[in-house]
């Protein structure tokens, strides 16, 4: 498979050898892991913090939900490098992005506060520079840092590049010009891009310690090579085929850290901002509503050290709780006031199969529904999760409550809001007092103007603002 075979097809794009490798190979073969690394146990996991040699590798696949995942009992066999990594690591099995825009979600990713604390819920509101983000925390602590991405919506205007020394969206060169000039209103490169440019950074600090952070876009994008068009060529299974082509880059990847003797001295960090819709609440794509399919996403830890047999924690926890958990895993400083949490005890008691007492808190995701169109009136929509219940709910219309019960009906498709009006009072009574969360410590949300070279590369992705 050659870079240069890398193509972009979007929802409409025609594909006939994806159909006929899917009818011939069915699924993929394994991939052959080089893996060097010495078995673990949970000590070794706590002993990390005292270690000053562990690098940090945080990998964030855009718009991947988990359930498209072998990890998280998806039947195609999408992604066996990642499969990898939880099978001899720690997989979080709820997890919860707060939001299913990339912004918005990745504001509370990074700084640990839930959408209504950060502020940032529309266009062109921005992160503070006031905000003590984890890369500043790392880069104080001594780590080089260095960020690789391709979405536009967390451009350093956006307060993204807080603390790091690189900041570089990769130049495209594995498309060709063909392929660009047929696939219009497209991002132009492709993921291999980042992951070269991810393989050059590791050449050039192999000897620092560093954190380093890849933002990858081909899954949003649909975008794969023929080597990975095994799933058909529908919009559904062209996602899939993303998804196992971006595996195959994070395979070439995590060979370079072989390569180069670095596995065995970085923890990999594995998340996504939000998932993707597929008709199962009405509507395809993300960014529009708070439902499990655009919300529920993968978080994984993979050490430098293999676990085995691998850790699943199965209680609730949020991407809000990412970067406490990490933070903490390496020993370094506390994020501001966070709302979420470290995961260190939820590892734990996972090991011993034991379960937590806080096991019960609710998760949260939050949307404005109006976040691109400035004209309009804010629409938040706002999720809790419990144990057993997903309540939808918009304070400006509460007689739209939707109130799933996870349990009996997993793919969340009764609404069952008039059955149990009890049950509705409580969860609303649960997000009338997250949403009065005090505000961040350093002030209200940042805002800029989006100038139009920004707003062409939004447009590139998928997103018009009005
Ligand atoms: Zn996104």
């Amino acid at each position: 498979m050659s870079e240069s075979t890398a193509r972009k097809r979007g929802r409409f794009g025609p594909a006939p050898l994806a159909l006929f490798l899917a009818l011939v190979l069915g699924c993929t073969a394994p991939e052959v892991v080089t893996d060097s690394r010495p078995l673990g146990s949970l000590e070794d996991v706590l002993a990390m913090r005292d270690r000053s040699d562990v690098n940090v590798l945080f990998v964030l696949v855009d718009t991947l939900r988990a359930d498209r995942l072998g990890a998280y009992g998806y039947s195609r066999d999408t992604s066996p490098t990642i499969d990898y990594l939880a099978e001899t690591g720690v997989r979080f099995g709820n997890q919860v992005a707060q939001s299913s825009w990339t912004k918005c979600s990745m504001s509370s990713l990074w700084t640990g506060l839930y959408p209504a604390r950060t502020g940032v819920l529309r266009s062109q509101d921005a992160i503070s520079p006031d905000a003590r983000m984890p890369a500043e925390i790392m880069l104080d602590a001594g780590f080089r840092t260095a960020a690789i991405w391709r979405n536009a919506w967390i451009a350093p205007n956006f307060g993204f590049s807080q603390g790091f020394e690189i900041y570089h969206s990769p130049r495209a060169i594995s498309v060709s010009a063909d392929q660009r000039a047929a696939s219009p209103g497209k991002i132009s490169g492709s993921d291999a891009d980042l992951i070269r440019s991810a393989s050059e950074f590791l050449r050039a600090h192999a000897d620092d310690r560093w954190f380093l952070y890849l933002h990858l876009m081909d899954v949003h994008q649909y975008v794969y090579d023929d080597d990975s068009a095994l799933f058909g060529t529908g919009y559904s299974d062209s996602y899939d085929n993303s998804i196992h082509w971006v595996d195959s880059l994070l395979g070439r990847l995590f060979e370079e850290l072989e390569k180069r003797d670095l596995r065995k001295r970085t923890l990999i960090v594995f998340a996504a901002d939000h998932g993707e819709a597929f008709g199962e609440h009405g509507g395809e794509g993300h960014a529009r509503n708070v439902y499990g399919e655009v919300t529920t996403t993968p978080f994984i830890l993979s050490f430098p050290f293999r676990l085995e047999p691998n850790i699943v924690v199965q209680s609730r926890s949020a991407n809000v709780d990412l970067w406490p958990t990490v933070l903490d895993l390496v020993g370094l400083s506390e994020l501001d006031d966070p709302d979420g949490q470290s995961l260190l005890p939820a590892i734990e008691a996972s090991a011993r199969g034991e379960k937590l007492a806080e096991d019960d808190r609710p998760t949260f995701a939050q949307l404005d529904r109006t976040w691109a169109r400035l004209r309009l009136e804010p629409q938040p929509v706002i999720a809790v999760n419990s144990e057993k219940w997903r309540l939808v709910y918009q304070p400006d219309r509460p007689d739209h409550s939707e109130l799933f019960d996870k349990e009996a009906d997993s793919a969340e498709q009764r609404n069952i809001s008039l059955e149990q009006p009890e049950v509705v009072a409580a969860l609303v009574r649960e997000i009338d007092a997250h949403l009065e969360n005090p505000s961040p410590p350093w002030g209200t949300a940042a805002h800029i103007e989006i100038d139009e070279m920004q707003m062409q590369q939004l447009r590139a992705i998928g997103y018009g603002v009005q």
